[in-house]
C-alpha cells in the first residue's frame, strides 16, 4: 500500500502532454493552448478616443482664470467617427468631432467629453480642462506587439478567447483532448434504461464517470458494462485499445468475483500501485499499457468519483499539458467538528457553509463510500492527513475544489 502523495506523483510521470491540434477559435472554449500566443501588433493599434467628445490640445484647455463657469472657444476642423482615420493633425486652437473608438488625430493628446462642451456651428466651447492623456486609450495599453498574450497550458475560458481573436487568431493551436474509455464492470449493474431484476442495482458509475471526463477535458467513450467474467472483460478491454486512458469502477478489490486487476495484467497492462493508504477509494489500481494509463475504481460511487478526482482527473490536466495539474486545493475552517479513524488520508465530502472573507466548510454528515448523496450536497473535499484523529471545528483544513474552481 502506498500513500496518496506518492501515488499521484508516479500518475503524473506517467502522463505526458500530448500533441497540438489546430481548431477554429469558435470551438477553442474549454481547450487548453499548446504553444505561447504573442500579439502581432499593438493591442489596441493606434490611440483612440475612449470618450464621444472633442480630441484637442489638452494645453488648449486651459481655463484663463479661477472662474469655473468660464470655458475656452477652439475651431472645429471635422468629425472623425470610429473606423475612420484622420486626415489632418490639429493645430493649436483646434479641436475635432471624435467618436470612441476613433484614432486620436496627430498633435491631439486628450478628449473633452461631449457633455462638457457646447458646440456653434465651426466652433465649440469647452467648459472643462483636461490633462494630458485624459480619455483616450493609448496604442499597445492592453499588449505591445511581440509581447506574450497567453502562455502555453493556459485553459481557454471566455476571456482568453477575447484575447485570442483581438490577437488575430482565426485558428487556436491546442492540445489534443485524451481519448478517455469508461467501462463499468459488475454482475449487478444495469444500465437506466434496462430493466431491472431483483438484486440489480442502476449504474451510477458510467454517467458519473462520462460526466467527469468530459469536465475534466477529455474525449470520453462509453464502452458499457463488463460482466464478472473473463471472456466479458477481456472483450471490452481490447475496445479500449486505441484509448489515451482506460478508466474501469468495479471489480479491484479482493472479493472472489474482483478479476479486473488479473485480467488488466493478461491484457498487458502493466500495474503500478494497487491500493493507496487513503479513504474512500483504497483499493484503486493504476498501470500503464504502452502509453495507455489504466486506472481500475472502486466500484462504490462516491469511491469511483473520488479517486477519478484524486488520480485520473490531474493525469487527464497533464496530458492536457495544463499548468500544475490539480485538484485545485485550498484552505477552509472547519464549521464542525471532524473525528476519523487515523491510518488513511481522508477526503470528507464537505460543504461550504460560508462563503465570505474566511471560507467555511462542513463535512457532509454521512460519509459512507456507497451514498452518492453525499457528492451531491458537496463541493469540496476535507483532506484529514493520515495521522489526525480529531479536527476541532474552527480549526484550519485543507481542501480540494471538485469542480476545479
Ligand atoms: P466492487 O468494487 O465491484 O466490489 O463494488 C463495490 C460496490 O459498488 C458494490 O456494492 C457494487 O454493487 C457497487 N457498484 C459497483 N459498480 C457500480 C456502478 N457502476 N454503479 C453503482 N454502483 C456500483
Ligand atoms: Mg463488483
Amino acid at each position: 500500500m502506498i500513500e496518496y502523495q506518492d501515488a499521484r506523483a508516479l500518475v503524473l510521470s506517467a502522463a505526458k502532454a500530448l500533441a497540438a491540434e489546430s481548431v477554429p477559435l469558435a470551438h477553442a472554449q474549454g481547450r487548453t493552448l499548446a504553444r505561447d500566443v504573442r500579439a502581432r501588433e499593438d493591442i489596441p493599434p493606434f490611440s483612440k478616443a475612449a470618450m464621444d467628445g472633442y480630441a484637442v490640445r489638452a494645453a488648449d484647455t486651459r481655463l484663463p482664470g479661477p472662474d469655473v463657469s468660464g470655458a475656452v472657444e477652439l475651431e472645429v476642423l471635422g468629425d472623425l467617427p470610429a473606423g475612420r482615420m484622420p486626415r489632418t493633425a490639429i493645430g493649436p486652437g483646434q479641436a475635432v468631432r471624435i467618436m470612441t473608438g476613433a484614432p486620436l488625430p496627430k498633435a491631439a493628446d486628450a478628449v473633452v467629453m461631449v457633455e462638457d462642451t457646447e458646440a456653434s456651428g465651426r466652433t465649440v466651447k469647452v467648459r472643462r480642462e483636461v490633462r494630458p492623456g485624459e480619455n483616450i486609450g493609448l496604442a499597445g495599453e492592453d499588449l505591445k506587439k511581440n509581447e506574450i498574450a497567453l502562455e502555453r497550458g493556459t485553459l481557454i475560458g471566455p476571456a482568453e478567447t477575447g484575447m485570442l481573436a483581438a490577437a488575430g487568431l482565426a485558428r487556436v493551436p491546442v492540445t489534443r483532448r485524451p481519448k478517455l474509455a469508461v467501462i463499468a464492470t459488475g454482475d449487478e449493474i444495469v444500465e437506466p434504461n434496462e430493466r431491472k431484476r431483483p438484486g440489480q442495482i442502476r449504474n451510477a458509475n458510467g454517467p458519473a464517470l462520462m460526466a467527469l471526463a468530459v469536465e475534466a477535458g477529455a474525449a470520453p467513450l462509453y464502452l458499457g458494462i463488463a460482466r464478472d467474467r473473463t471472456a466479458s472483460l477481456a472483450g471490452k478491454l481490447a475496445r479500449a485499445k486505441a484509448s489515451d486512458i482506460l478508466v474501469l469502477s468495479g471489480g479491484v478489490s479482493v472479493g472472489d468475483y474482483d478479476l479486473v486487476k488479473d485480467e488488466l495484467e493478461t491484457a498487458g497492462v502493466r500495474p503500478v500501485f494497487w491500493k493507496v493508504r487513503i479513504k474512500p477509494g483504497k483499493p484503486v489500481f493504476f498501470g500503464v499499457r504502452g502509453r495507455q494509463l489504466v486506472f481500475g475504481l472502486p466500484g462504490n460511487p462516491t469511491s469511483a468519483m473520488v479517486t477519478f478526482l484524486l488520480f485520473v482527473r490531474p493525469a487527464v490536466e497533464n496530458m492536457l499539458g495544463r499548468k500544475g495539474p490539480g485538484p485545485a486545493a485550498g484552505r477552509a475552517v472547519l464549521a464542525a467538528d471532524i473525528a476519523v479513524k487515523p491510518g488513511r488520508t481522508q477526503f470528507l465530502r464537505g460543504a461550504i457553509t460560508e462563503n465570505g472573507p474566511v471560507l467555511k466548510v462542513a463535512p457532509y454528515d454521512d460519509q459512507r463510500s456507497g451514498v452518492l448523496r453525499s457528492m451531491v450536497r458537496s463541493r469540496v473535499l476535507i483532506v484529514v492527513p493520515a495521522d489526525v484523529r480529531h479536527v476541532e471545528a474552527g480549526r484550519e483544513v485543507e481542501i480540494i475544489f471538485m469542480d476545479g474552481w
